[in-house]
């Protein structure tokens, strides 16, 4: 008899203490919104009720608050961790023709190195604007990401525009994969916005880059990154998302939808509202007809130039919309963005434009992997560096 009243006092305890456990992780996952969260009509609807509920501009920015406060309790960002130096390292500058390239890292954290290629002017500029180019899930580490042919040619081009631009590996992609890191992790995206954090404290670091003129684009999860970046983060000046603000579909990856940023007990938003926190700032939302950006013009797009005509800024958000096209960033979708970004952070647009109207990529060179990456047997990663997810302490 004693045995058993002692067992069930000991389980009366036990379920105490798991239970809240469990009922927290319960409620974490019930506020998740996953990819097709919802159907493209329900979206509609959603959207309906949310304009709704925002007749003014004081209105609007009563919720543009609480979905930024969302986004930063979703992601356990709410009080930033200390920032520590980012100790930069700097390796193999390559001069091409109007840009240059190097191989970057810095700490996001002590111990956590993000990696990335810089890209800088070399033609007569008097100060830079700043761009930051995060991508998205293309998985082969030697073609995809920041390696790709589509990345590289864009960020030449802002470079000899006049802007210096880095680009940089998602979590547990690129080279530090290879150490270690993986992206299918619970709180990727708690670290993949704070590097996007640190990339632009880093940015911003560099000499001769104007404060002024920061600014963000990705295509995909890379444009996910750019948005998320966007509505937490003031200094970024110009946004250009491409291929992914979507009213019905939130992202698949736990980087995207992994942590519960969209709702919570007492608000709920989408991805629409979450890239409308740019407004007035200059956006550019890139969509295509094959994706979940195909209503882009009717839907997406129309609810947040709405926001910016409450802000009396209408003028400030575009859409350019390839009906016949699919998920990608390139060299179409490119002659949408050069103009744009040139418009608003002040680029020189002619040095990459030709006789007939369109913007040149020529004698663009294309590197391969092994000359992007920063650390290799001449350069190896430092001793003290983490590598696995799970070595991170937030301080
Ligand atoms: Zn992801």
């Amino acid at each position: 008899m004693k045995a058993i009243h002692l067992f069930s006092v000991l389980m009366f305890f036990i379920t105490g203490i798991i239970s809240p456990l469990r009922s927290y992780s319960q409620d974490t996952e019930s506020m998740l919104c996953v990819g097709n969260y919802q159907t493209e009509k329900q979206a509609k609807k959603q959207l309906k009720e949310f304009k709704k509920s925002y007749p003014t501009l004081d209105k609007w920015k009563e919720k543009a608050a609480i979905i930024r406060q969302g986004i930063l309790d979703g992601a356990e960002l709410s009080a930033f961790p200390e920032k520590c130096p980012l100790n930069p390292i700097f390796t193999g500058q390559r001069v091409y023709d109007g840009y240059s390239v190097e191989n970057v890292a810095f700490e996001s954290l002590p111990g956590v190195f993000v990696t990335g290629s810089l890209y800088r002017p070399t033609g007569d500029y008097t100060s830079f604007a700043g761009i930051l180019s995060p991508h998205g899930h293309w998985s082969d580490p030697k073609t995809g990401g920041r390696f790709s042919e589509d990345v590289q040619k864009r960020c030449a081009s802002f470079a000899r525009m006049g802007a210096v631009v880095f680009a940089y590996d998602m979590v547990g992609y690129g080279e530090m994969k290879d150490y270690g890191w993986i992206h299918k992790y619970p709180k990727t995206l708690k670290l993949q916005l704070w590097n996007s954090i640190r990339a632009l404290d880093f940015l911003e670091s560099l000499e001769g880059v104007d404060s002024d003129r920061l600014a963000v684009t990705g295509a995909s999860g890379g444009a996910t990154q750019a948005f998320l970046l966007t509505a937490i983060d003031d200094r970024i000046a110009v946004s250009v998302p491409v291929v992914q603000v979507s009213a019905h579909f939130f992202g698949g990856c736990v980087c995207e939808s992994g942590m519960p940023i969209h709702k919570s007990n007492h608000h709920e938003t989408n991805n629409v509202e979450i890239a409308a926190l740019a407004a007035p700032r200059p956006m550019l939302l890139v969509s295509d007809g094959k994706d979940w950006t195909k209503n882009t013009p009717d839907v997406e797009y129309l609810h947040i130039k709405d926001i910016y005509t409450m802000f009396g800024k209408p003028e400030n958000v575009e859409n350019a919309h390839f009906i016949a096209e699919g998920h990608g960033y390139e060299y179409s979708k490119r002659q949408a963005v050069y103009p744009f970004l040139a418009k608003h952070l002040n680029l020189n647009l002619q040095v990459i434009k030709n006789e007939n109207g369109y913007f040149n990529e020529d004698n663009i060179v294309i590197e391969p992997y092994e000359q992007l990456i920063i650390f290799d047997k001449d350069h190896p990663l430092p001793e003290y560096a983490l590598k696995m997810n799970d070595d991170i302490v937030w301080k």
